[in-house]
C-alpha cells in the first residue's frame, strides 16, 4: 500500500493497544497507541506511514489525531486508570510547535481525562540544537500539565544519551528488540547500561520495549527496569486486557530471577571471603618488608585467580611494580608502573576508606581491563594501615563462579 492511499481510508484506520506492565505492581498500568489500517489482505500497522518523510506534515497529524481521538473515546468508555501512551514523531511536533496535540490534550481534558494519564512518547529527536531547544519547550509546557513525557531510544544506536539528557523526560523508554540473549555486542551492553545510569541521574522511569522472551525481561528487571512492554507480556490488540493478565507469569520469573542472582551474589562473596582468608595467612607468612616481594608472592600464590598484583598507599600512588603473568603463564614484573597514581580511578578511594575501617578485602565490579579488553574483577585487600594490595582476577577464572 502507498502511504497517500492511507489518507483516502480514514473510515478504515483505528488503533490499537499494547500492554505495559510494571515491576511494582505487576499489573498493567497502561497501553501504547498504534495505528492499524484494514486492507484487503488484513489488518496492517501504520508505522510505514508515520515513518515516511515524503508524507507533508498535516497528513500524518490528521491521520494521527484520528487515531488518538478513537484511541481515547476507547479509553474513556472503559473508565480506565491506566495511562494512554501516545507516539509523537519530533518532526511532527516541531512542524506545528505542538499545537495539534496541545488542542487535542485541552479537549481531552475537557472531556474529563485527566492530563496525568496521558503519556507523550517522543521518537526522532535526534535534530539540530535549534529544533532541539523548541522541542524541549513544547515537552516543558506538556510536563507543566501534568501531561508525562518518555522518550524512546532506538535501541540499536549509540549515540543521543546527551539529548535525552538535555529533554529531561519522566520515561526513558529503551527498546531491547536487539538483544537476543546474550548474542548482542558488549558494548551496546554498556550502552543500555549508561541509559540506566542516565535514568537514575535525572530521576527518569526506565520503560524496556521489545521483550519477546525471558532473556529481555530478566535484562530489563536486573537494569532497573520499571515497566515492560513486548509480545512476550503482550501483542498490540483491539482491546484493554484484564489488570491481572501478566501477574502469574511475572511473579513465576521474578521468583527465578531473584534465585539465580541470590546464588551469584552468595558465590561471589564466598569468594571474597575465601580470597580474605587466604590473604590474611599469605601476608603472615611474608617474612619481607620488600613490596615486590609480598606483591609476587600474593600473586602467585593465587595461581589462576590472578594474573597481575601491584601494590598501593593511601593516596594511591603504586609502591611496588606490576607483577604479571604473561600469555604463556609466565611471571614478570613491570618496573615502569611504580609511582604511578591510581586515586582517579572510579571507586578507589571510596574502597580505600572502606578497606581501612573494616579491615577486609573488596570484590570489585566487572570491568574491562584497560590493556586487556577482557571483562575482570580486582580484588583489594588491606596489608597494614596505609598500604593496599590489589590483585587483578581474570574473567576465565570468574566465568564459572560468577554468570554474567
Ligand atoms: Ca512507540
Amino acid at each position: 500500500m502507498d502511504a497517500l492511499d492511507v489518507m483516502g481510508k480514514k473510515d478504515k484506520i483505528f488503533p490499537y493497544f499494547q500492554p505495559i506492565v510494571s515491576a511494582d505492581k505487576q499489573q498493567i498500568i497502561g497501553y501504547e497507541v498504534l495505528g492499524r489500517i484494514r486492507t484487503e489482505e488484513g489488518i496492517k500497522s501504520l508505522g510505514f506511514f508515520f515513518e515516511d518523510s515524503s508524507i507533508p506534515e498535516e497528513y500524518i497529524l490528521e491521520i494521527d489525531t484520528h487515531i488518538r481521538n478513537a484511541a481515547i473515546d476507547y479509553f474513556q468508555k472503559r473508565e480506565s486508570d491506566q495511562s494512554l501512551f501516545l507516539n509523537c514523531n519530533a518532526r511532527h511536533l516541531l512542524y506545528d510547535h505542538g499545537e495539534t496535540i496541545t488542542n487535542s490534550l485541552e479537549d481531552y481534558a475537557t472531556s474529563g481525562i485527566s492530563y496525568g494519564k496521558i503519556v507523550i512518547e517522543v521518537s526522532g529527536y535526534d535534530v539540530e540544537d535549534d529544533q532541539l531547544q523548541k522541542l524541549q519547550h513544547i515537552l516543558t509546557y506538556y510536563k507543566s500539565l501534568g501531561v508525562q513525557v518518555a522518550i524512546s531510544h532506538a535501541g540499536s544506536t549509540m549515540s543521543n544519551i546527551e539529548k535525552i539528557a538535555f529533554l529531561n523526560p519522566n520515561i526513558i523508554k529503551v527498546d531491547l528488540t536487539n538483544l537476543k540473549d546474550k548474542g548482542m555486542p558488549p558494548e551496546y551492553r554498556e550502552v543500555l547500561y549508561a541509559l540506566s545510569m542516565l535514568g537514575r541521574k535525572i530521576g527518569a522511569t526506565l520503560l524496556f520495549e521489545g521483550i519477546e522472551g525471558i532473556g529481555q525481561l530478566k535484562y530489563a528487571w536486573e537494569n532497573g527496569g520499571r515497566y515492560y512492554q513486548g509480545y512476550y507480556l503482550g501483542r498490540p490488540g483491539p482491546e484493554f486486557l484484564s489488570v491481572d493478565k501478566c501477574k502469574p507469569l511475572l511473579t513465576k520469573e521474578f521468583h527465578h530471577f531473584i534465585e539465580h542472582e541470590r546464588k551469584r551474589l552468595l558465590s561471589l562473596y564466598t569468594l571474597s571471603q575465601n580470597f580474605n582468608h587466604h590473604l590474611q595467612q599469605q601476608v603472615k607468612r611474608t617474612k619481607h618488608n620488600d613490596w615486590n616481594v609480598i606483591v609476587s608472592e600474593a600473586a602467585q600464590s593465587l595461581g589462576e585467580a590472578c594474573f597481575r598484583g601491584y601494590i598501593c598507599d593511601e593516596d594511591g600512588r603504586q609502591v611496588s611494580a606490576n607483577y604479571y603473568r604473561n600469555g604463556e603463564g609466565i611471571w614478570e614484573s613491570q618496573p615502569e608502573y611504580e609511582g604511578d597514581n591510581w586515586s582517579w580511578r572510579p571507586y578507589f578511594l571510596e574502597n580505600i576508606v572502606r578497606m581501612r575501617h573494616e579491615q577486609v578485602g573488596i570484590l570489585s565490579d566487572l570491568y574491562s581491563d584497560i590493556e586487556t579488553n577482557e571483562l575482570i574483577r580486582t580484588y583489594s585487600y588491606p596489608i597494614n594501615e596505609t598500604h593496599y594490595l590489589f590483585l587483578d582476577i581474570p574473567y576465565l577464572y570468574l566465568y564459572e563462579r560468577d554468570d554474567y
